[in-house]
């Protein structure tokens, strides 16, 4: 499990990570998300030693993770796909880091075959795609088979094959157990992907929550199809719904559920074709909740016209 408590990193007057406290658990994927400088790289970089906090703690099975002797057993990470030296071979790069870690060549070659890349180990590195070069980095953090894998935005710049096993990956490692947390800056990438968000902007954690809590959370309105819209609409408003009409002749409701007005539609007798409840995308709601805490904004002022 990992730990932060009150973590908090100031460079000079920016506050880059502003009091954080979570807790990422294992078994499910966690998704770590925020707009471009909301502070997941500098969080992250504190969970595996490489900065230090200004204050607060960032825990790792319990410790710091300095304070772990042999980190590839316990914690896995890709923080920058391109780490590995491009003149060395994939079964030099893992090898090395092998090494460093007590862990058998053996080891090596079962990783390359996890990620598939067995039948380019003895290729060097530079001649890798980046979805080769993800691979390869996922490889290095399975190496001491670690309960916990975090993946610094591990989807950039791939190919829909590559997102698609991206994700079969991380479903697997977390089924096994395992704590996964990975960060992006997209929220429709994480949709698919990941069971919980953490969502922070500006350094400060903004949710905690399922992604199924999302969706639910952000209902918005039901679409009605119905060849008696004036007589639905009298009795809907009469349950305490706002309804508009839409060009087609559809109503929307706003303020009752679905089953109420298929409950108050038959009750009265009157025939329904369709009946949708609509949810903002989690785009929508990621949007929404994030656009305070965004640090860089594009003006489309002179684009549009
Ligand atoms: P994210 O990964 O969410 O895009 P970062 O953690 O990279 O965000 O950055 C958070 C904030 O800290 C940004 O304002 C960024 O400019 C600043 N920052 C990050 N690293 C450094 C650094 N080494 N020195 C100074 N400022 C930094």
């Amino acid at each position: 499990m990992i730990e932060l408590v009150e973590l908090t990193k100031r460079y000079g007057s920016t506050l880059a990570v502003d009091g954080l406290s979570f807790e990422v658990r294992p078994g499910v994927v966690t998704g770590f998300l925020g707009p471009n400088g909301a502070g997941k790289s500098t969080t992250m970089r504190m969970m595996l030693g490489l900065h230090r906090p200004t204050s607060g703690r960032a825990l790792v099975g319990g410790r710091r993770y300095d304070e772990i002797r042999h980190p590839l057993h316990e914690v896995g990470a890709v923080l920058d796909a391109d780490a590995a030296h491009p003149g060395r071979t994939a079964f030099v790069h893992l090898a090395c880091l092998a090494r460093s870690n007590g862990i058998s060549r053996a080891r090596v070659h079962t990783v390359l075959e996890q990620v598939g890349l067995s039948n380019v180990a003895d290729k060097r590195v530079g001649g890798f795609s980046l979805g080769m070069r993800q691979r390869l980095g996922i490889a290095g953090a399975l190496l001491g088979d670690p309960g916990v894998v975090i993946l610094d935005e591990p989807v950039n710049g791939l190919d829909a094959a590559g997102i698609r096993w991206i994700r079969s990956t991380l479903r697997a490692l977390a089924a096994q157990g395992r704590t996964v947390l990975l960060s992006s800056h997209l929220m429709s990438e994480m949709a698919v992907t990941v069971d919980r968000v953490l969502i922070i902007g500006k350094g400060r954690l903004i949710e905690d929550t399922s992604v199924a809590e999302m969706r639910d959370r952000f209902e918005r309105d039901v679409l009605v199809r119905t060849p008696r819209a004036a007589a639905l609409t009298t009795v809907i408003t009469r349950l305490g719904a706002t309804v508009t009409t839409t060009g087609d002749g559809d109503l929307i409701a706003v303020g009752v559920d679905a089953p109420a007005i298929g409950d108050a539609a038959a009750a009265a007798g009157i025939p329904v074709h369709g009946l949708t409840p609509r949810s903002a995308t989690l785009e929508d709601v990621y949007l929404q909740m994030t656009d305070e805490a965004a640090e860089y904004r594009a003006s489309t002022e002179g684009i549009a016209r």
